[in-house]
């Protein structure tokens, strides 16, 4: 789609021709590198030959920084490439720029980065059908510059602005969908442990993993099977037998449907992925993809998830825990930002790295791992980091319930528990099975992309209930992070205010294949 002009005044350079008003990219690729690689891949002809690949920018490079968005990781460039990344550039892809994001992937709006927010390209002139005036009184009202949406703004942001065919960034609780679904392009969460890991720098190991944005499903399907191998260097990456025997469930599934048709599919809808919070213009859109599936002879089926309700508390106790971990290495010794200030330490008032990372971490990631330390204390260990761990393994058991083919991890573990004559996680009698459901569908988002100016000024008696609200984002997001499934969130059209709307389909543990069967059909 064309850019809108009136943006072209950042101080960006062009990529290919095309300019980043937006502020999606943080670094470019450098163009004598470009020039080299594409001389050097002529006659080549990779499964991504010639793609524009953006790459998030909390994932390894050797040609361009990996800043994470932060001043604490400000010019450090990686010595590696991730795998995902090597992956990419050996099926013959360009990697065209780093992509701003929230600092370390921890938000859900694109503010919390040293490098100012992501606008959101999507425009509501584009759907304006309406005779001038309608247009210019929409133009009034609702062409606010609105956030892209976190953590992975500048990702979606490039694939929807024309910057990227795909984009690569990591999801650990919604970074992918939220995003995606804001901006009105297609982004894929996929199982935990099928990605390697390698290269992406942890937030919360348990539940991050790398994923992808594009325009069509094809092309993340495509090179979602070029990413899609075992890496010996991530040590969550799950065996090739388990993927496998998930992949073949998958298409054994998708095989019994007559051709071309649903017929068989069973869809559930958890009542609980319509919470209060949601507006109601995310509705319509809604029910136009979910007719749509009806009438290609798929089952639509009211479900319930009880666990979705405390799952958004369980994952910002387990992400904010894992964090205070991971970050603790960000201690101006090996890499990264180092204080100058020295006042304090020789008197042993303040611990060296003390200013070191008072300086460098940005507010939000400083509250996460506070929290984080806090929850992981002893005195709250057990009402916080255990809790949270058991309400994670209620929604990993409240999916299982649901969805009509078992988890062939779970499986697996399962056996092995019996093995040991220890409990196993088991299916309740009466639930899943034939009367269970292949997909799970619901709202990507609680709203449409709120205005900028709506999240950067929240008045000031507003400012906490501001902050909680950027977390409950995350609710119909996070359910999914935490039970480890794959999940796509696809554009379901235009709410009431003219901004995109995103649908996100979830299937059973390496069940992608269910996914890129039904998003072919709503395309
Ligand atoms: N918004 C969520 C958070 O801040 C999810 C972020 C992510 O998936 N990286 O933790």
């Amino acid at each position: 789609r064309p850019l809108r002009r009136s943006f072209q005044t950042h101080p960006q350079a062009p990529v290919e021709g095309r300019y980043d008003p937006y502020n999606a990219l943080v670094h470019l690729a450098p163009r004598t590198h470009h020039a080299a690689r594409a001389e050097s891949l002529k006659g080549e002809s990779g499964a991504l030959q010639g793609w524009s690949v953006s790459v998030k920018d909390n994932i390894a490079t050797t040609d361009m920084p990996t800043s994470c968005s932060s001043q604490m990781l400000h010019g450090y460039t990686s010595p590696f490439d991730a795998t995902a990344v090597c992956l990419l550039r050996q099926a013959g892809a360009q990697l065209i720029g780093k992509t701003n994001c929230d600092e370390f992937g921890m938000g859900s709006h694109n503010l919390h980065t040293v490098y100012g927010p992501v606008l959101n390209p999507a425009s509501p002139d584009e759907y304006t059908m309406g005779n001038k005036s309608e247009g210019r009184q929409r133009h009034r009202a609702y062409h606010q510059p609105r956030v892209a949406g976190g953590s992975s703004g500048g990702a979606a942001a490039s694939v929807r602005a024309g910057l990227a065919r795909i984009a690569l960034a990591s999801d650990t609780g919604g970074s992918i969908r939220i995003p995606a679904s804001h901006c009105g392009v297609w982004g894929l969460k996929p199982s935990y442990g099928l990605i390697s890991r390698w290269g992406l720098v942890s937030y919360a190991d348990s539940l991050d993993t790398l994923g992808l944005l594009g325009r069509a499903p094809h092309d993340l399907q495509l090179a979602f099977e070029v990413l899609n191998v075992r890496d010996e260097k991530d040590p969550s990456a799950v065996p090739d037998q388990a993927r496998k025997a998930a992949r073949e469930a998958a298409q054994a599934r998708i095989a019994s449907f007559p051709k071309g048709s649903l017929e068989g599919l069973r869809i559930g809808i958890p009542v609980e992925y319509f919470p209060s919070e949601l507006e109601p213009q995310i509705i319509p859109p809604l029910h136009g993809v979910l007719s749509n599936l009806k009438q290609r002879g798929a089952v639509l089926k009211s479900i319930s998830l009880n666990c979705v309700k405390p799952a958004l508390g369980a994952y910002y106790v387990v992400a904010s825990a894992e964090a205070s971990s991971n970050l603790a290495r960000y201690d101006g010794v090996r890499y990264g930002h180092q204080s100058t200030d020295k006042s304090g330490i020789s008197e042993g008032q303040v611990h060296p790295y003390a200013h070191t990372r008072s300086e460098a971490f940005g507010e939000e990631v400083k509250r996460r791992i506070l929290l984080g330390t806090h929850a992981l204390t002893s005195s709250a260990f057990d009402n916080y980091f255990l809790q949270a761990q058991r309400v994670r393994l209620l929604v990993q058991r409240g999916f299982e319930n649901a969805f009509r083919d078992v988890n062939v991890l779970l499986a697996a573990a399962s056996s092995e528990e019996s093995r040991k004559q220890t409990r196993p996680m088991q299916r309740s009698a009466g639930e899943g099975g034939e009367e269970g459901v292949d997909l799970i569908v619901g709202p990507a988002t609680t709203s449409t992309a709120p205005t900028l100016a709506s999240v950067l000024h929240p008045s000031a008696q507003k400012s906490t209930a501001s902050r909680t609200s950027a977390y409950v984002q995350d609710v119909l997001t996070v359910p999914a992070s935490l039970a480890g499934l794959p999940s796509l969130c696809a554009p379901a059209g235009v709410a009431q205010d003219g901004w995109p709307v995103g649908i996100c389909l979830t299937a059973q543990w390496g069940h992608e294949e269910t996914i890129w069967r039904v998003a072919k059909e709503i395309e």
